[in-house]
């Protein structure tokens, strides 16, 4: 079918669009994008005082599927993507089994095909059960569908591997998203190391565990000339050596989540499990370095990290809590609220760092972009729409949001993907 999109303001930063344009979708791709379109046969969507926008990209998703469908799976995850505004997500490797075997990545293929609503991208591990030893067949798991490769959750601790798994990668032509944290100096922290810790006598994970693994990694990176991606980037520190590497012309890009953008470990004192994350929450200091960095253009991506946990899970004491927040339902209102309509960063550069540098990073060629010939997904924003966030009426099978109850300006309207809608 035939999807005629009406009077929406397109923002397509890749070819510098930002007008009042109809946009006809044929067979899942962009097949006209003008001024008027006329002509019947089709069904048509009216976006007026709409935003149209290339489909979001999220490249840091847990779908906890094989292995712990009780948390989310790809059907639900795929769900609340959409929901979320996101017409792509790529997913973590550390499922069980773990995703270091074309097996396991052709599963999660066949069972997106099959479920998913939105694209599903497997990233498949660097080790072989993330153990930071053996390096995984990268070549062969880039052939089976593979994107990209992380030991996300855990570092490559071993120097000599994470050097060896760069030069591996180049040959897979496939990017490595680095889990930045020294384990020696993060073991049993539960938030982040500063005087809200001291105060509540909570074990920490101080800001040197991220900073000391994204200096080796960009040491790595710049002696291989390969390119790496670091994920979930949290401490000014860390902000200020991923400056230096650019400077210096070392590929690396990087990218932030909300929770990092939207919280300080000071939240920590109602001991809420929901804040319970990793890398932790962080100061307002460095909460403050990371929106800095953001509207200077330093760093790349927004991901969410989605991290579902069961209600049970998250229902214990502080330190026995697993780490992680559900974040694909809540991003996209959040940023439109507190960057895009507060100035801090405009809605092009935020359409640049949540599809087109994802895009460009995970090596998506026809997806970041509204032009002819490329993949229809695209993602409607209305950003006056005023919404409360409630955890109950999620479409991710977890709960554990620490923005349960927050009222945001902007939100998703609808979401489509390769010329369907899949939300609205
Ligand atoms: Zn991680």
């Amino acid at each position: 079918m035939r999807l005629l999109i009406k009077n929406g303001r397109v923002i397509d930063p890749d070819s510098q669009v930002d007008d009042t344009l109809d946009i006809l979708i044929d067979r899942g791709k962009f097949a006209e994008i003008k001024p008027k379109i006329e002509g019947d046969g089709f069904k048509i969507i009216d976006a007026s005082r709409l935003v149209v926008a290339p489909g979001f990209i999220d490249m840091h998703v847990h779908l906890r599927q094989p292995g712990q469908e009780d948390k989310e799976t790809i059907k639900t995850g795929s769900l609340a993507a959409a929901k979320g505004g996101f017409t792509s997500i790529a997913c973590m490797p550390n499922t069980e089994p773990v995703n270091d075997s074309r097996d396991v990545t052709e599963f999660i293929l066949a069972e997106a095909k099959r479920n998913a609503v939105v694209n599903v991208f497997p990233i498949a591990a660097i080790t072989r059960g993330l153990d930071g030893e053996e390096i995984t067949d990268m070549v062969d798991l880039h052939n089976a569908g593979a994107i990209a490769f992380s030991d996300d959750g855990h570092p490559v601790e071993n120097s000599l591997v994470m050097r060896r798994a760069l030069e591996y990668s180049r040959l897979a032509d496939a990017v490595i998203i680095d889990h930045c944290e020294d384990r020696q100096l993060s073991a049993g922290g539960i938030m982040h190391e500063g005087i809200t810790s001291l105060k509540l006598g909570i074990k920490a994970i101080p800001a040197s565990a991220e900073e000391i693994m994204v200096a080796r990694d960009i040491i790595l990176a710049k002696e291989t000339k390969t390119r790496i991606h670091i994920a979930h980037l949290s401490v000014r520190g860390a902000v200020d050596l991923l400056k230096w590497a650019k400077q210096q012309g070392i590929d690396v890009t990087a990218e932030v989540t909300p929770h990092h953008l939207f919280l300080t470990d000071t939240a920590l004192e109602s001991f809420d499990t929901n804040l319970k994350v990793n890398p932790p929450i962080r100061s307002e200091q460095d909460r403050k370095a990371l929106i800095q960095a953001i509207s200077e253009g330093w760093i790349d991506v927004i991901a969410t990290d989605h991290a579902p946990h069961t209600p049970d899970e998250k229902d214990v004491e502080l330190d026995q809590a697993p780490f992680g927040i559900n974040g694909l339902e809540t991003a996209v209102p959040l940023l439109l609220d507190k960057l895009v309509n507060k100035n801090i960063l405009s809605l092009e550069k935020f359409i640049v760092m949540i599809s087109i540098n994802p895009a460009k990073i995970l090596g998506l060629k026809n997806k970041g972009k509204i032009c002819v010939g490329a993949d229809a997904d695209l993602t409607l924003l209305n950003l006056h729409q005023e919404v409360v966030v409630d955890t109950n009426q999620f479409l991710s099978k977890s709960r554990n949001s620490p923005f349960n109850g927050w009222k945001l300006k902007g939100a998703p309207v609808m979401t489509i993907v390769g010329g369907k809608i899949v939300y609205s």
